[in-house]
């Protein structure tokens, strides 16, 4: 059932409700997959808990929708990762130190080596597992945050005790600019990959990966062996021109907790931003910045009750916003009725845009006190 069907319940205790798509997950990451060429397989990024999602529920849902290739940013999310998924591979982006490795070798996750340094922790890892480790290589290509220089790779491909007792499974990079297809530096990371690639094949035949979710978007060129979308699988736009071909994932709603009709010009909320008019209505709603609604939003985000667009008005505070819910049948704007903040009328993409933000940032912000519902977990 999509989310906008939904009549929920009510929300005892908390100040909002957040609805996943769990269903809606699970078509977008058979959406993307079925974009991809034969052998061409897509893995799936469920960093910082799934962006903000919750990390078993989404993790379990794209592994039963057929992803079998995971990728997460640090250690400790890989090793939660492992007890929730015990086969699939788990890939870790920053990579090893000596403190994590030997946890990363018994939990058979894979470290991606960005720098001579992490090469060298990881065959220390292998020496001591007396085994070979699997690993991922990252080459920089032009964002120049983590990887192998070019020099590093050419180094590494003509010293192959380097990689004693590591397996190596795939070469990486990471597009600095994929939700802009017209940008210069697309093609030139292309470039330097194919090259990077070339340079480390007498090293064996592992398998390439180099676009994020915009990268997918970029065409087949971009594909190589394993895209690794996060965005696109939460309902985030990949495309940064307002084409959003992706199923809509995430539903947020605030409570009202009282409504108040304005029977003298007076202001609303701290720093008395906005002025309310004899006649209006406005409604409290029980969410705050602290569950990431963000006070940049204050005075300019729109939520809706329905179909029917109600204004933030004043400042975002802790715990509480203003809408003003003139346009609302005051029958249904009463306490306890349920305001969408991200919804069908108003997507993730929109909200961050009024918020001077990113759809990332927003779903990663989303607070802990809200209540969690999953839709869609009983099919999988
Ligand atoms: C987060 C991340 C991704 C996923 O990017 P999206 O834009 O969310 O699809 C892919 N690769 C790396 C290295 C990342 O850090």
């Amino acid at each position: 059932m999509p989310p906008s069907k939904m009549t929920p319940g009510p929300v005892i205790g908390a100040g909002g409700l957040l609805t996943i798509d769990l269903a809606a997950i699970a078509t977008n990451w058979k959406m993307l997959q079925a974009k991809l060429g034969s052998g061409v397989t897509c893995g799936a990024v469920v960093k910082a808990d799934a962006y903000g999602l919750g990390l078993a529920p989404v993790a379990r849902a794209l592994k039963n929708a057929g992803c079998d290739t995971f990728f997460v940013a640090q250690a400790a999310e890989g090793l939660a990762l492992r007890a929730i998924l015990p086969e699939a591979e788990i890939c870790i982006f920053n990579g090893v130190d000596p403190d994590s490795a030997g946890a990363l070798a018994d939990a058979h996750l894979t470290p991606v080596l960005n720098h001579p340094g992490q090469i060298k922790d990881w065959r220390e890892a292998a020496a001591r597992a007396g085994r070979q480790l699997p690993a991922f290589l990252h080459v920089d290509t032009g964002m120049t945050r983590l990887g192998l220089s070019e020099d590093e790779t050419v180094a590494l491909a003509t010293d192959s005790p380097a990689l004693e007792g590591i397996r190596l499974t795939g070469v990486m990079s990471h597009l600095a600019c994929a939700d802009l297809p017209d940008h210069k530096l697309n093609g030139e990371q292309h470039k330097h990959f194919a090259a990077a690639c070339a340079v480390l094949a007498p090293l064996g035949q592992v398998r390439a990966s180099l676009a994020n979710s915009s990268g997918i978007f970029l065409g087949p060129a971009f594909h190589f062996d394993l895209p690794r979308p996060g965005a696109a699988l939460y309902g985030i736009s990949p495309q940064a021109d307002g084409r959003h071909p992706m199923a809509q994932v995430v539903k947020l709603q605030g409570k009202i907790l009282q409504t108040r009709v304005i029977d003298t010009p007076r202001t609303v909320g701290y720093g008395a931003t906005h002025r309310a008019e004899r006649g209006r209505h406005i409604a409290t709603v029980a969410v705050g910045y602290a569950d990431g609604y963000l006070r940049s939003l204050s005075d300019v985000a729109t939520a809706h009750m329905d179909n029917i667009p109600v204004p933030v008005v004043g400042r975002v505070s802790m715990d509480l916003i203003t809408v003003d819910v003139t346009d609302v049948a005051e029958n249904d704007a009463r306490p306890g009725a349920l305001v969408d903040l991200i919804g069908p009328h108003h997507s993730v993409d929109a909200l961050a845009r009024q918020a001077g933000t990113i759809g990332y940032e927003i779903l990663t912000m989303l607070g802990t006190r809200f209540e969690r519902r999953y839709l869609g977990e009983q099919q999988l």
